[in-house]
Parts: C-alpha cells; sequence; structure tokens
C-alpha cells in the first residue's frame, strides 16, 4: 500500500484515501483510476486504516498520524475495513464519525431499471440519517443479575442540525419532499423531540412537502412503495436499518455509496462492507465507492467533473457492462471485474445515459450547508423527584411499606414500576417482575421543587432501610411540563 504522501499542488484539493482491507484496494484503485481520468483535481494522502492497524495493537483500527492528515485535508475518501473477530476492537466507522462529528449520513438510493433488477422502476430517496446519537453512543450497563440496559440519548442540537441539513439537502438538490420517521407514540420525549423538531425547522421551509410517519408503519410503505418517497430524515437506528433496506430493494447494495457530513469535515464511502471472500480477484463491483466519489467531487466543489463520472457510470451500466453481482444472463452484455469495470467507466467519459435519466450538476447548484448556529430554548428548570431504581427480592407491599417510611421532608413515593409497567399502587399479579424496580419520589409540593440535598438525604434515607439502590434519574419540570415518562399501566 503507498505510504503517506503530502499534497503537493495547492490549487488541488486535499483528500486523505484509505485503501481499506478485503476488496477495498481494488475498488479504491479503480475508483481513484476514474476520478483522475475525469479530470478531478485531487492532491492525496494514503493513510493505513483497518486490520492490519487493529493487529498491531490499536483498537480504534486508526494510527494517530493518519490524523494529521485528516485535519489538514478535511475530507476522506474510504474503501471499506475488516474488523478483526473476538473483543476489544472498537468500530473505526463509529470512532471517525464521532471524532470528526460526522453528524449526518446521506445515503442516496436510486433504482436502474431495466439495467439492474429491481421491483420498483422509480425508485429514488435518499436517506439522511443522525450518525451520532440514540442508542449507538453505546452506553450500556448490566444493573443486575436478569437486567441489561442501552440508553437512547438524543440532544436537541444534534436534532436540529440533521434536520436542518436534510432541508438544505432538499432545498440545494431540488427535492420536493422530505418525511420524518420516528417511534413518538411511544418515546414521546425522545422521538417526540426529533419530530417536534422537524416541524419547526420544517415551518422554514414553505415551498418543501413535509410529512411524518411512525417508523414501522412507515418503513413499511418505504419497502412497498418508495416511489411516495423523496428524502427522509430519520434517527440513528431506524436509519441503519431503513437505509439498507432502500439501497437493496433500488437493486443492490453493491450500487449506493454513502457521504457523512459534518460541520468541518466529511468521509465518503460505499455502503458496503470488505467481502474478504472476493478480495483479490478482481471481481468486485467499484460502484458504491464511485458513487461516493461523485458525492464528494460536489462537496468539494468540482461538479463538472462529478457529472463527468456519474454520467458515465450510469452509460456503463446501460450498456451491460457488469460486475458479477449485478451480471444477468440476457440482459447485461459483458461480464467483467473491477478493473475492466472502472476502465469502461473511462472510455465512457463525455457520455450520457440513453434510457437512465442523466445527471445535471449546474454550477448554480449550491452545496447544502452543514454548518448551523444553535440557541437552546429558555426554559425552566424545576427538581421535582427522583427514581431510585432499587433491586427488591420480596413482595412489592413490603417494599412498598419501607420506601414510604423512608420518604423524607417534602417528598413522599408516588409509585413503583418494573420495566416502565406499574406494579404499586396499581398494578397486575400477571406482570412479570425482573430487573430493578423504579421507585419514583415527587416533591410533595411541585411548584416549590426541591433541592439536590433533598435527594441525597432521600438515598441515605433508602440505603439506611437496608434497601439496595441500583441509579437515580432525577426529575424535572420544564416550564412545568414533565420532563420524564409515566409508566403504563398508572
Ligand atoms: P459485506 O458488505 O462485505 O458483504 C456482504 C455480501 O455482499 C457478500 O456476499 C459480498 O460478497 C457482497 N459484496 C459486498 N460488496 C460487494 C461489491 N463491492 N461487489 C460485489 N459483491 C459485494 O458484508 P459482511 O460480509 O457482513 O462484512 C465483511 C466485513 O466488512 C466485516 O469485517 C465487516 O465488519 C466489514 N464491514 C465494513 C464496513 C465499512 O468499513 N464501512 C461496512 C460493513 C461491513
Amino acid at each position: 500500500m503507498p505510504g503517506v504522501s503530502r499534497a503537493k499542488a495547492m490549487s488541488k484539493a486535499g483528500v486523505t484515501v484509505a485503501y481499506g482491507d478485503g476488496i477495498g484496494p481494488e475498488i479504491m484503485s479503480a475508483t481513484l483510476e476514474v476520478l483522475e481520468a475525469a479530470g478531478a483535481e485531487l492532491a492525496l494522502e494514503t493513510i493505513e486504516i483497518g486490520r492490519s492497524v487493529y493487529l498491531r495493537g490499536n483498537a480504534s483500527g486508526i494510527e494517530p498520524t493518519a490524523w494529521e492528515s485528516l485535519r489538514r485535508t478535511k475530507v476522506f475518501l474510504k474503501a471499506p475495513i475488516t474488523t478483526p473477530q473476538g473483543g476489544g476492537y472498537k468500530s473505526l466507522n463509529v470512532t471517525v464519525r464521532k471524532a470528526l462529528g460526522l453528524y449526518a449520513n446521506i445515503r442516496p438510493c436510486l433504482s436502474y431499471v431495466p439495467f439492474v433488477e429491481s421491483k420498483h422502476s422509480d425508485l429514488d430517496v435518499v436517506i439522511v440519517r443522525e450518525n451520532e446519537e440514540d442508542l449507538y453512543g453505546g452506553i450500556e450497563h448490566r444493573q443486575s443479575v436478569d437486567s441489561f440496559q442501552c440508553l437512547k440519548i438524543m440532544t436537541r442540537p444534534g436534532t436540529e442540525r440533521l434536520v436542518r441539513y436534510g432541508f438544505e439537502y432538499a432545498r440545494s438538490y431540488r427535492r420536493k419532499k422530505v418525511s420524518c420517521f420516528t417511534k413518538d407514540n411511544i418515546m414521546k420525549l425522545t422521538d417526540g423531540m426529533f419530530h417536534k423538531v422537524f416541524e419547526e425547522v420544517g415551518a422554514e421551509y414553505p415551498e418543501i412537502e413535509k410529512e411524518h410517519w411512525i417508523v414501522d408503519i412507515g418503513a413499511a410503505k418505504l419497502a412497498d412503495t418508495p416511489q411516495a418517497f423523496d428524502v427522509v430524515v430519520v434517527p440513528n437506528l431506524y436509519g441503519d436499518i431503513l437505509s439498507d433496506i432502500v439501497a437493496q430493494i433500488a437493486g443492490s447494495v453493491g450500487l449506493a455509496g454513502s457521504a457523512n457530513i459534518g460541520a468541518q469535515y466529511a468521509m465518503f464511502e460505499a455502503i458496503h462492507g470488505s467481502a474478504p471472500r472476493r478480495a483479490g480477484q478482481n471481481l468486485a463491483n467499484p460502484s458504491g465507492l464511485l458513487l461516493a466519489a461523485v458525492q464528494m467531487l460536489l462537496h468539494i466543489g468540482q461538479r463538472e467533473a462529478a457529472e463527468r463520472m456519474h454520467n458515465a457510470w450510469l452509460r456503463t451500466l446501460e450498456d451491460g457492462i457488469h460486475t458479477y453481482d449485478i451480471f444477468r444472463d440476457g440482459k447485461s452484455r459483458q461480464k467483467v471485474g473491477t478493473k475492466e469495470f472502472g476502465q469502461a467507466v473511462i472510455g465512457n467519459l463525455g457520455k450520457t445515459p440513453r434510457t437512465l435519466k442523466p445527471v445535471r450538476y449546474g454550477e448554480e447548484m449550491r452545496n447544502p450547508r452543514s454548518s448551523f448556529p444553535y440557541s437552546p430554548p429558555e426554559e425552566r428548570k424545576l427538581l421535582v423527584g427522583v427514581d431510585v431504581f432499587v433491586e427488591f427480592p420480596g413482595r412489592i407491599e413490603d417494599l412498598a411499606a419501607a420506601l414510604r417510611e423512608v420518604g423524607g421532608e417534602g417528598v413522599a413515593l408516588e409509585s413503583i414500576a418494573n420495566r416502565g409497567m406499574s406494579v404499586w399502587p396499581f398494578g397486575l399479579g400477571e406482570t412479570l417482575l425482573a430487573g430493578p424496580f423504579q421507585c419514583r419520589f415527587l416533591a410533595k409540593d411541585a411548584s416549590l421543587g426541591l433541592s439536590q440535598r433533598a435527594i441525597v438525604d432521600l438515598l441515605g434515607s433508602v440505603e439506611a432501610g437496608g434497601i439496595e439502590f441500583t441509579k437515580t434519574e432525577l426529575l424535572y419540570t420544564f416550564n412545568g411540563t414533565e420532563g420524564f415518562s409515566r409508566s403504563q399501566g398508572a
């Protein structure tokens, strides 16, 4: 693999390149050849990432020196890597996304019927997935012998910039509609905030149609009738699942590229992995990385080269020159390898597709903004209670009796729940009792609120009463509205 070669020409755009593992080096070589032939003005710096770095004992799969290159260029074209099996290795993608603040994952998915098989001839959907928050914080705990938790943390600034980027993207690429998927009928605070921000930010884009779907039925509709969707903004986990589904129903996950966008940095890659079984055989389809490189060219303002490259690629698909994964007897014309596919694209530079819609990236098209000012809402926050999670092997009535004793001055036991289901004072005998009990103490007069000292004293009493607490969650109101959920069945 080439070593780090410093950018030489000042007029060229600096790009950090990583060849990755498995099929990575082959698809990267083919992509770089096409980029050069298309007239892209790039000053490449090569860094090493992935398997070899992991196996040298670097748990995050990227060398400290690689960050220097990324800081210089701010643009990363990355081939897939292989994460070695076994524990201790951290996901390189998650590390890079978080370290560089790449908060939005953009995945355009198109179908190329009749040249690539798909049930949907007019699929053209762009998934804009939140990339840093939600359950991907990876904050997990084993709370007791039989209970495990993963925290879903979503912030207003994190959501606002993602949603805003989605609308800016729609405006830049003249898309007509932005859809939002959440599960806010269940997660009223986290997904509810995402939905609310979508409505608020969306109001600033009156020319764009807006709609919200509950993610389960929305996903079903998207898989069945993708033509009803245009741009989709979505929290991290749902977006992870949805973007693979949409890429697959478009024809193949091997054809999609993605952009990871931050306020200062951006990373571009194919959506597939390193396909180790196909490595070193000149078999892999470089199209995902090639289309990621097109997104990169648009990002750095080299629109002419992007348009040439994208149209030549569409023409090559139309010509029936296909790698093994999309080759169909009777439909494709020639089965080619990675290198030959790249050469065919180069041969088509300057041509446009005849049946598929040619792309047009005019100079008048501006890139979506990715850096936005944020001002937090001004709200009065008041501490009104605490959820104390306790382990208790006995009867609920005995737990309630013990906790009613410890209720300190100004605070009283209000309810007990198990896994979000009320078990005291209302409950059903059939409810499975597993893991810690969520014991809610509320201020006797919510308008006065509580001091942090009152909470500490309360916990002291719980401990003195011989009850084992495993965690606490403070309960606040914001402008008088409860900032916590109520248990089911309460
Ligand atoms: P994969 O995407 O590598 O392969 C899945 C299937 O698709 C395989 O049958 C493969 O042969 C085929 N395929 C994938 N890309 C292709 C291409 N360009 N051309 C032709 N066929 C292609 O997924 P996997 O097998 O689950 O993962 C393999 C490795 O890749 C794992 O180590 C995983 O951690 C890693 N991975 C890396 C990234 C990344 O770096 N961004 C993403 C996903 C998986």
